[in-house]
């Protein structure tokens, strides 16, 4: 009996947006709107998601001792994400500064902060939680080293579900621990890095390529048409539910841990993506990250 559905290893940030009419060049000051501050960091908004959800959710990561540092916590905990891994201190939380132009256009500066300094030792450390927890999700805002013990440390019987954001090559460690490694298209052709070149433009063909660098199955998501399945088994197209989509932050996060939600109910790949695709699109329709993820009632609802 596992005490999580789900293990979120990952970042959290805090995003302090400020509205201008255009960026500043280098040496010049220009006056924007009032800041306003969000929980964010694919980690952070990960398990948010999923604790949002039902699942029985808990975070592992790190935050500064600072006013960012307890707004992530507050908020982890308001959904009802078991914050007994989030540790403290070491630098200052992350945070994401962006400015948001008229047309929508964002420009962001990352400061990793005390994401950069979640370790494999703090990992490692962390050994109950693992062996807890059912489904283990991750992503790449954390050190890369921090996500090879990630991989170590999983339950023999636990599953492994990586979104490799922001992509890099990966080792084949990694890559044969995932299932499904999830992607979108700009992530697949990083991972795919010299393999992608003269590939056709054809999704089902870069998820047979994905496929063959060693994880166990391969989801690529493709925003408003949808996303891809691929096992051993073939590759499976997932539709998307149409929606007025008014704002997309977030429907990766939303996507991912709601698939890694279901696998870990017993679902299988396309059926854990079918219900993905809904909890994608419920996320769509409302504005901001966190604030934007649905309930599995308004998923029922869609
Ligand atoms: P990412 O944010 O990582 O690029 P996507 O934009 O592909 O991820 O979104 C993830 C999933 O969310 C998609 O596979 C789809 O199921 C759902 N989704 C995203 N955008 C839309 C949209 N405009 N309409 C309906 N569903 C969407």
């Amino acid at each position: 009996m596992y005490d999580y559905d789900l293990l979120v290893v990952g970042s959290a940030n805090a995003d302090l947006v400020i509205g201008v009419e255009r960026r500043p060049g280098a040496g010049e000051t220009v006056l924007g709107s009032d800041l306003v501050t969000h929980p964010g960091g694919k980690g952070a908004n990960q398990a948010v998601a999923a604790a949002r959800l039902g699942a029985r959710t808990a975070l592992l990561a790190r935050v500064g001792d600072d006013a960012h540092g307890r707004l992530l916590l507050d908020s982890q905990r308001a959904a009802g994400v078991d914050t007994v891994g989030v540790l403290v201190g070491g630098a200052p939380t992350g945070v994401a500064l962006i400015t948001v132009d008229p047309s929508g256009d964002n420009s962001i500066v990352v400061s990793p902060g005390a994401n950069g300094r979640l370790t494999p030792e703090d990992v490692a450390a962390a050994g109950s939680l693992f062996h807890a927890s059912r489904v283990v999700s991750a992503q790449l805002e954390i050190p890369l080293e921090t996500v090879e013990e990630v991989v170590r440390s999983l339950a023999p019987d636990s599953r492994f579900v990586l979104n490799p954001s922001p992509p890099r090559r990966l080792p084949a460690e990694v890559l044969a621990a995932c299932d499904p490694l999830i992607v979108n298209e700009h992530e697949a052709k990083v991972i795919l890095g010299e393999g992608a070149a003269g590939v056709s433009d054809e999704p089902a063909d870069w998820a047979r390529l994905l496929l063959a660098k060693g994880p166990r199955s391969v989801v690529i998501t493709l925003g408003a048409e949808g996303s891809l399945v691929a096992s051993g088994e073939g590759v499976t197209r997932i539709a998307a539910v149409a929606v007025d989509a008014v704002d997309t932050t977030g429907a990766g996060d939303a996507f991912t841990a709601a698939l890694a939600w279901r696998l870990g109910a017993g679902a299988s790949l396309e059926e854990a993506a079918a219900y993905a695709s809904r909890v994608g699109a419920a996320a769509v329709t409302r504005r901001g990250a966190q604030d934007s993820f649905p309930t599995a009632e308004e998923v029922g609802a869609l």
